[in-house]
């Protein structure tokens, strides 16, 4: 039987204690409902449909309750039912929107797609909603706690961001236009998604360079073809080690024309809709309203920031290319530049042979299943907490669920379903399905990530994304267990989110952590010295690693920081490539169109590089006091993750450094000037 314990859905009916001539009945129209979701009822693409229709309804009436009241709005009555809203919303929408990435029935996929407009227009009109703002704005906050009265500042802050004190004619088109990028950007994800392309080769010896264990899974089939997808596990290990450099540019083509041409369109139109929604709120352009309510503030902010890195970086990046291009003349004497396409063969032969790191010979000891509970065991040690399998209802037999105690408490459950699958999402990030909410819900999440399975082995980049992907989950659960949902969870400003699952990364990096579960077949552990090398080799290319980030964040912000009659996809690309990286653009290639981030991180890619100066910055505690010290991970739970967005995360780091924040320790590592 399985163990469903999703917990509550139950409608209370709060009476509050507010003003006079206010009559019970108008009070206790004030319905606080939180609605589960649980799987069990969603199974069936007809069962998500009827649940998803079920619970607009119900929201539709507990919205007009609250559009009508005409008490006076508290705390505990309005806002509390307000928040309830909120929450049973995002359950419905979370829960469509990860298992439309995740399931491998087509149709319920579509039916989640389509959930997830619903429940998006019903947030629309939510926070268009005059009579709402108006009650948020009146709600007595004499007498009441910090924390709530920063939920209800932000509450007002993401009125005002989505356009409520505009006229009614601009509200109206805000609603349409929020309707259609929803969609627009649907079908943006899902043709990168679903354009699986693949290199056709002829014989074995087309894989000459590739890990044995690679050459026996890519056999020829009947038609005597060998067929390398463009999905992670199949065209990295390509990029990386295929000897001819003919195969990996065709390779190359192929993984830079996903998306294209049916992107071209759907991005042109995705940004004509959200310049027209930026202006109509009052901002100049997308970008300036997407920036609003981050750490950066402002467009100007992120330029300066990226202008920063690229000082740091240009003359690493010079160095590194003398390096590659000197190794590539040692195979092509002839050759008077390094291509895009070499250059993951060249550093990693430069990687073996000046640094004698080899991934061939590294990811021997990084099978799946030793990964995963290493990663598990980490966590649990670091953090003082229990994982626990969870028996329960999931969407593929492939996923496993697990839960989270503090002590005897579960205060968290998630998924991890870690391998392949056709129509599944590609790359690897974790999905919410429930945000905690204090007394009423645990967090849920899931993890979902292409890697190898069992005991296959692991690029050795692929446990570092796994560790990654595990910061954001622990974040989600530590984090989930405030009162009010817009605080709850992962409610931190969008630029310090990829700072826990950053820093979490540097772990992989600790010889006394990584050799407890690094396991050849044979069962004999990583050699300390493999893993020094290792570690010396690891910022061999940051400047140019930096540099290739730098150039995707300073595509989405020009993609959306000017009238879109200003912008040439392919100019821009083409100008961006040509002023981070040594590379000219691929001829014929066109990544912006399968860059997803265009459509859900918009103008913000910056923030991965925003967050990693933070965690450098933050990691520095534990360079200092040791990545095993229980105290210092406890001050930071206690103090950064548990708070979750229930302050400024400029406050919660700060509080946690006994310091400002600084991006000297970063900018010294990109220098190589870290000690
Ligand atoms: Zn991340």
């Amino acid at each position: 039987m399985p163990n469903r314990i999703f917990v509550l859905a139950v409608s209370v009916l709060l009476i509050s204690a507010c003003g006079q001539g206010e009559t019970p009945a108008e009070d206790s129209s004030l319905l606080v409902r939180f609605s589960a979701v649980s799987l069990a009822d969603v199974a069936s693409a007809e069962a998500l449909t009827a649940r998803c229709e079920e619970e607009e309804r119900a929201l539709r009436e507990h919205f007009a309750v609250l559009e009508s009241y005409a008490g006076t709005p508290t705390v505990d009555g309005f806002y509390r039912s307000l928040d309830s809203l909120g929450t049973s919303r995002d359950n419905m929408q979370a829960t469509a929107s990860s298992l439309s990435g995740v399931h491998p029935d087509e149709a319920l996929r579509a039916a989640g797609e389509a959930c997830e407009q619903l429940m998006a227009k019903i947030g629309t009109d939510m926070s268009l909603s005059r009579p709402l703002y108006d009650d948020v704005s009146n709600i007595n906050v004499e007498g009441v706690d910090e924390i709530t009265r920063f939920s209800i500042e932000k509450t007002l802050l993401s009125y005002r961001l989505s356009g409520v004190d505009r006229s009614e004619e601009a509200r109206e088109r805000i609603r349409e236009l929020n309707d259609e990028i929803i969609s627009v950007g649907q079908e943006f994800d899902r043709n990168i998604r679903e354009d699986v392309r693949y290199l056709e080769l002829d014989s074995v010896d087309d894989l000459a360079g590739l890990p044995e264990d690679y050459i026996a899974d890519h056999q020829p089939n009947e038609d005597g073809k060998i067929l390398i997808s463009t999905q992670y596990p199949d065209v990295f290990p390509f990029f990386e080690y295929a000897e001819s450099h003919d195969l990996r540019k065709a390779m190359s083509l192929q993984y830079n024309l996903r998306g294209y041409p049916q992107n071209e369109e759907v991005l042109q139109k995705l940004v004509e809709l959200r310049y027209e929604l930026a202006q109509l709120i009052g901002f100049n352009n997308y970008a300036e309203l997407v920036t609003a309510d981050k750490m950066s503030g402002s467009p100007e902010r992120v330029t300066g920031f990226l202008e920063e890195l690229d000082s740091y970086t240009r003359d690493v990046q010079e160095r590194e290319y003398a390096v590659l291009l000197a190794r590539l003349r040692e195979e092509l004497p002839e050759a008077e530049k390094l291509e895009s396409w070499q250059r993951r063969y060249i550093s990693s032969k430069v990687r073996r042979e000046q640094y004698d790191v080899d991934s061939k010979v590294t990811r021997q000891y990084f099978g799946y299943n030793d990964a995963r509970d290493g990663i598990l065991t980490l966590v649990q040690e670091m953090f003082g907490v229990r994982i626990e399998p969870w028996e329960t209802e999931t969407w593929h037999e492939d996923v496993k669920g697990f839960e989270l105690y503090d002590g005897d408490t579960v205060f968290g459950r998630f998924y991890l379903d870690m391998h392949p699958r056709e129509g599944k999402y590609q790359h690897a990030a974790m999905f919410p399905f429930a945000n905690g909410i204090e007394g009423v819900q645990l967090p849920v999440a899931a993890l979902i990530c292409n890697f190898p399975e069992g005991d296959e082995r692991m690029q050795f980049s692929q446990v570092v994304s796994f560790l990654h992907e595990f910061g954001h989950l622990i974040h989600w659960q530590f984090a989930g267990h405030h009162a009010w949902n817009n605080i709850s969870g992962i409610s931190t400003e969008w630029d310090f989110v990829e700072a826990p699952s950053q820093m979490l990364e540097e772990w992989v990096w600790d010889y006394e952590t990584v050799s407890r579960f690094a396991k050849n077949p044979e069962g004999e552990t990583l050699p300390e010295d493999l893993h020094g090398k290792m570690v010396a080799a690891r910022d061999f290319g940051i400047g140019m690693g930096t540099r290739g980030q730098l150039a995707y964040a300073s595509l989405s912000m020009s993609i959306y920081d000017r009238p879109p009659s200003e912008v040439d996809f392919d100019t821009l690309a083409g100008d961006i490539t040509r002023q981070f990286t040594p590379f000219e653009p691929l001829e014929g290639g066109h990544y912006w169109a399968s860059f997803g981030h265009l459509n859900g991180y918009s103008a913000i890619y910056y923030t991965y590089q925003w967050s990693l100066a933070i965690a450098t910055d933050m990691f520095t505690q534990f360079k200092e006091k040791g990545l095993n010290n229980f105290e210092i991970s406890r001050a930071y739970r206690d103090k950064v993750l548990a708070k979750g967005g229930s302050a400024p995360a400029n406050e919660l780091v700060t509080d946690f450094l006994g310091r400002d924040i600084s991006f000297e320790p970063y900018a010294d590592r990109l220098r190589g000037t870290s000690k």
